[in-house]
């Protein structure tokens, strides 16, 4: 058993707007209460100075959705870790699986992207998972080591300053979750690869993703290598993402 803080993180993907997000935002915080778990929420870079003062003072820490693997420069349309930090932003999702099938993002690029926010004080979350052809084939551990292995070294840093998350492909925005046992045999591979680099493997945050809503949280949360949940659609329903975060004990 772990007794690290579990960490929830909210991804709203590129939904959003002042006002709903204002809402949203409202509603979470109110509905908080003593959470005992730490809470994020990944917004589209546009919204990061509204959410970062509609959170100032709260529980809850700003994320984005992706950062730059470049540090400054001529890369029209890309947001560096620089900025981010300026906006106050705590974490920063690295490599979702959007980012790899619609943006062609490789694991060095991947990890480029977490090294830059590291050098920056911004907390990479680096996503993970396999396609359902790729489990179909029985690749599921090949492919999410292979794509922890890219992070695992990188330059100055220890990987423990990185959170985990594992997102089977066939799960993200589908309804179809991973069992708590099938989640919890990846995050135990991952565990073990994690435990092989580093001594502080056990204060490494692994994250589940995938169709994670009010229903199937407390399962998911409960096995013993899931330390916190990356949420898609349930998030932007302040209900249903405070039933989650309230699950994470
Ligand atoms: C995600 O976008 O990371 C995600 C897990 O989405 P959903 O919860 O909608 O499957």
């Amino acid at each position: 058993m772990n007794s690290k803080k579990k960490l929830i993180a909210g991804n709203w993907k590129m939904n959003g707007s002042l006002a709903a997000n204002e809402a949203l935002l409202r509603a979470i915080i109110a509905g908080l209460g003593d959470a005992v778990c730490d809470v994020a929420v990944a917004v589209p870079a546009p919204y990061l100075a509204q959410v970062q003062s509609l959170t100032s003072g709260s529980a809850v820490s700003v994320a984005s959705q992706d950062v730059s693997q470049h540090e400054a420069g001529a890369f029209t349309g890309e947001v560096s870790a620089g900025m981010l930090k300026d906006f106050g932003v705590r974490y920063a999702l690295v490599g979702h699986s959007e980012r790899r099938q619609y943006h062609g993002e490789t694991d060095v690029v991947v990890a480029e992207k977490a090294q830059r926010a590291l050098a920056a004080g911004v907390t990479p979350i680096v996503c993970v998972g396999e396609t359902l052809q790729e489990r179909e084939a029985g690749q599921t551990e090949v492919v999410v080591k292979r794509q922890l292995a890219a992070v695992i070294h990188l330059n100055g840093h220890c990987i423990s300053e990185v959170v985990v998350a594992y997102e089977p492909v066939w799960a993200i925005g589908t309804g179809r979750t991973a069992s708590p046992e099938q989640a919890q045999a990846v995050h135990a591979v991952l565990r073990a690869q994690l435990a092989a680099a580093s001594e502080h493997a056990d204060r490494i945050r692994l994250l589940y993703g995938g169709s994670m809503n009010a229903a199937n949280a407390a399962q998911l949360l409960a096995q013993p290598d899931i330390d916190g949940g990356l949420v898609g659609g349930a998030s932007l329903k302040a209900p249903d993402f405070l039933q989650i975060i309230a699950a994470a004990r």
